[in-house]
């Protein structure tokens, strides 16, 4: 097994700079196979705890005595070693969670500009002086919180360890990272590269396990000063009853049922690609995919058949074999979507991949809906999977109030040439980002990212993460 070229044990944590075994496994199953490849640590709270004290110990001691240009050093440095191992890491994530190899690779990439950036960032961020009262000088200090708790989902593994763990420690704070059950060989593969890289034992602890076990020990820690979490809404609920029991911050990434809005006056040219890669990119499994295409009726016929054409051209195999569309990430996820698409039963499918592979994996045929009512279930429910639905809409008002009628708000985007429509519609759709003429699912290490609503709240990505990662102490001097 590729682990091998990171000397991982099976079913062992990486805690405190050693690999530590674990009482029990989980085995990792290759979803374009459904076949055994590896097992992991079945993490217990003790992992938990250990892991705590171990980020607590690095804090006491060297990674906690840094200057922020120090640890900025060594962050670069590890994604310079990143970089080293792309290959490695594209396979092993095209291997563990079914990503197909050339987005895999692509992750492997942003895992190391995410590292890059945040050490770059790390001695860039600075306080203020505040005008007080005479007699006063006042300014402002960003401090870390101490141990942060990192629990990520299985669709983006590297990226979002990157964004997660980089800026916290580029901050200064010493981490605890509970990756998703099914997605954990690039996380332990990072911690064992950000540690050849220089990376101090202690300052990035890796338990694996169930969320839980592993998971809910990690939420509800005393110790801990601080929980991100990325994931599904009934979690990330669950996480801030824990946080708030503690009294911590937590920043909370979730879903999403991201519109694109497509004018008469669009560049399909430009939008035609993008519309449909932001719906099937990861195959679906992405909490900023673009799952909603609403279409102004001008264009209306001319996007529906051209989306079409893109949708019977897209071929649905291994991820070795690097199509445009993967396996999903389980047998449950692949239940979860196939109902979806049940459940559209009443409506008109505009078109539909083909599974190519011969392989017993978790595939679904990529699935386009058209003339579908905004109010549907599967206009309004998050599907995860590779489906869209198109929606018509006559005015401006109308895209907006259909945009703006689901629970989620983390991405989406407007295609117009008119300018002030783009400013307008800027700031009426009630979303974390908005893109204009242009989608970026995923993508955009520096640009902040996050949600309102059922989406989340906090800012991860950019700058803005590592305000996120400390807290501001405010120091009046009084002098005469
Ligand atoms: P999930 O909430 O089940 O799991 C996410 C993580 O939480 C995993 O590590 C899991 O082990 C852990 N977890 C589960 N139960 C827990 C508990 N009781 N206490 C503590 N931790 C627990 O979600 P998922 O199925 O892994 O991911 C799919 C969902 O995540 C989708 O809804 C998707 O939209 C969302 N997501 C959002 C983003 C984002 O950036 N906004 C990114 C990826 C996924």
């Amino acid at each position: 097994m590729m682990l091998k070229s990171f000397n991982i044990p099976r079913a062992h944590n990486f805690i405190g700079g050693v690999w530590v075994a674990a009482d029990a496994e989980i085995e990792v199953i290759d979803p374009s196979t459904n076949r055994s490849i590896f097992s992991i640590a079945r993490g217990s709270a003790a992992d938990i705890d250990a892991a705590v004290k171990a980020a607590q110990t690095s804090l006491d001691g060297e990674w906690g005595a840094m200057s922020a240009l120090e640890r900025g050093r060594i962050l670069i440095k590890v994604g310079i070693a990143v970089l080293r191992y792309v290959e490695d890491l594209a396979k092993i994530e095209a291997m563990d969670v079914g990503k197909p190899l050339s987005q895999a690779r692509s992750d492997a990439v942003a895992l190391a500009r995410y590292m890059e950036f945040y050490g770059g960032a790390a001695d860039k961020i600075t306080g203020e002086t505040i005008p007080y009262l005479n007699g006063y000088t006042v300014y402002t200090i960003r401090e870390p919180h101490g141990v942060t708790g990192h629990i990520v989902p299985w669709n983006y593994p590297m990226q979002i360890v990157g964004r997660s763990v980089g800026a916290a420690l580029a901050m200064g704070n010493a981490c605890v990272l509970k990756p998703a059950e099914d997605a954990c060989l690039t996380a332990l593969a990072f911690a064992a590269i950000a540690q050849e890289a220089g990376l101090p034992a202690g300052a990035l602890n890796v338990v694996t396990g169930l969320g839980s076990e592993a998971g809910a020990a990690l939420s509800s820690h005393s110790d801990i000063q601080h929980i991100s979490f990325t994931g599904s809404v009934s979690t990330g609920q669950m996480i801030q009853a824990s946080a708030a029991k503690n009294v911590i911050p937590v920043t909370l990434e979730l879903g999403g049922k991201s519109p694109q809005l497509v004018f008469d006056d669009a560049d399909l040219e430009r939008a035609l690609p993008i519309l449909v890669n932001a719906g099937i990119q990861n195959a679906g499994q992405t909490c900023s995919a673009s799952s909603r295409i609403l279409v102004q009726k001008g264009v209306y016929d001319i996007v529906c058949t051209r989306m079409s054409e893109a949708y019977s051209q897209l071929n649905v195999g291994a991820a070795m074999d690097d199509l445009s569309v993967g396996p999903l990430i389980s047998a449950r996820q692949k239940q979860i979507v196939s109902d979806f698409i049940n459940k559209g039963s009443d409506l008109i499918i505009a078109a539909q991949g083909s599974i190519v592979s011969e392989a017993d994996g978790f595939f679904v045929r990529p699935t386009l809906f058209k003339d579908v009512p905004p109010d549907h279930l599967l206009a309004r429910d998050e599907i995860f999977g590779p489906v869209q639905v198109i929606i018509p809409f006559g005015t401006e008002a109308e895209a907006v109030k259909i945009a703006n009628s689901t629970d989620y708000g983390l991405v989406a985007s407007i295609w117009t040439k008119d300018g002030g429509r783009q400013m307008r519609l800027a700031k009426m759709l009630r979303s974390g980002q908005v893109f204009i003429n242009n989608y970026g699912a995923g993508g955009g290490v520096e640009l902040p990212f996050g949600g309102v609503g059922k989406s989340g709240h906090g800012r991860e990505k950019g700058f803005e993460a590592l305000y996120g990662f400390s807290s501001l102490k405010t120091v009046a001097a009084w002098h005469g």
